[in-house]
């Protein structure tokens, strides 16, 4: 069977090679007689998985010692709860940059829970770019800051992150973790959904500075409390142990092809050749994110007119291209363009481009 040009936003492409290793063994696991799913959360067999995932990440990331390594469930999207729950007391305030529809939705869930100012935002640019370091604001009140390093809806990205030292940063890496060096010590917490760069649907990453443990209130709910997950080394439930082994393959993966560094090398190829083809051609694409905010994860374009852009979608699915409908909130075409979708992929999508331009020349 012909694999498609999976260009999905989240679920996203996974490796072959993962998937490939995934079911070779997905039924008999290393000899075992039986699937790695059906193996108890408890055993040593699942252990190991479990502990070499979480070493892996802190190999690749190089995540000093003094942060800890979760891995959680209830998506990004528990953690827009969970943060605010856990670090905002009365008195302090949560300190949210705005670039998106996600770093609205954290905002919400925060607003229910305390007190929260807009410190910068780029809403009223559409969320076209990422406000400058300069212009962000601050107060002694801040519990934290947070803000979306990726902005999957609108395909921008920040590129430098702020150097702020009064307050922890904390950041929604979900659609841009392990695409690029990372200065994990300049954040107090970073957390992503795995579904784009980290394996399946169904754990979400938590990385987190061991000091921000020290003010959390007591009352709160067990499994909303990060204490817990620590303390159990996330196994204080039974954790998705599936989606946590198809972590540890990506992973295995990811370092197999040479590490982060050659990853961003890769990931630099495929951006460059997307939006060389967006530029050169004239206007016919063009890009909705301002050039200097472009995500190297999300590539977003327009065509000349809503009638162009369906046939568009519609000749590129028939081509075997999946995905590249932009998010319905803002419409127009989006390529996600993660980690392990192949740069042959993004050949094949730019010369398609190419060749719809030629074909619909207006
Ligand atoms: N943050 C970002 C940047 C995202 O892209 C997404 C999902 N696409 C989320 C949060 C929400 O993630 P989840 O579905 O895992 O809750």
């Amino acid at each position: 069977m012909e694999r498609r040009y999976n260009f999905n936003a989240g679920p996203s492409a996974l490796p072959q090679d993962v998937l490939n290793h995934a079911q070779a063994e997905l039924l008999n696991y290393q000899q075992q007689g039986m699937s790695i799913m059906e193996f108890s959360h408890r055993s040593k067999e699942y252990q190991k998985i479990h502990d070499g995932a979480n070493e892996l990440l802190r190999e690749l990331l190089q995540i000093p010692d003094d942060y800890e390594v979760l891995f959680l469930q209830g998506g990004a999207s528990l953690q827009f709860s969970m943060i605010p729950m856990n670090f905002l007391q009365t008195g302090q305030q949560g300190n949210y940059f705005l670039t998106g529809s996600w770093s609205q939705k954290a905002l919400k869930e925060a607003q229910k829970l305390g007190d929260t100012y807009v410190g910068g935002s780029s809403e009223q640019d559409d969320f076209k770019r990422i406000p400058e370091l300069d212009t962000l604001q601050y107060s002694n009140k801040d519990a934290y800051v947070h803000l979306t390093s990726n902005n999957t809806i609108h395909g921008t990205q920040w590129k430098e992150f702020p150097k702020h030292n009064h307050s922890p940063i904390i950041a929604d890496m979900s659609s841009d973790i392990l695409s690029r060096s990372l200065p994990i010590d300049q954040f107090g917490l970073i957390y992503a959904g795995a579904q784009k760069n980290l394996g399946p649907a169904g754990v979400t990453v938590v990385i987190l500075k061991k000091d921000m443990l020290k003010n959390i209130p007591n009352q709160l709910p067990t499994m909303l409390d990060y204490r817990t997950h620590v303390d159990k080394k996330s196994l204080y439930n039974t954790p998705p142990s599936f989606a946590i082994y198809m972590l540890s393959l990506v992973l295995e993966w990811t370092k197999t092809k040479g590490g982060i560094k050659e990853i961003e090398k890769m990931n630099a190829e495929k951006t460059k050749l997307l939006y060389d083809t967006i530029d050169s051609s004239k206007g016919f694409y063009s890009g909705t994110a301002e050039t200097a905010s472009r995500s190297s994860m999300n590539v977003t374009f327009n065509l000349p007119g809503k009638e162009l852009e369906e046939l568009f979608l519609h000749e590129a699915a028939e081509e075997g291209f999946v995905g590249l409908k932009g998010h319905r909130s803002v419409g127009g075409c989006r390529a996600s363009i993660y980690n392990a979708v192949p740069l042959e992929s993004v050949r094949a999508l730019s010369d398609f481009m190419q060749t719809f331009h030629h074909k619909h020349n207006i």
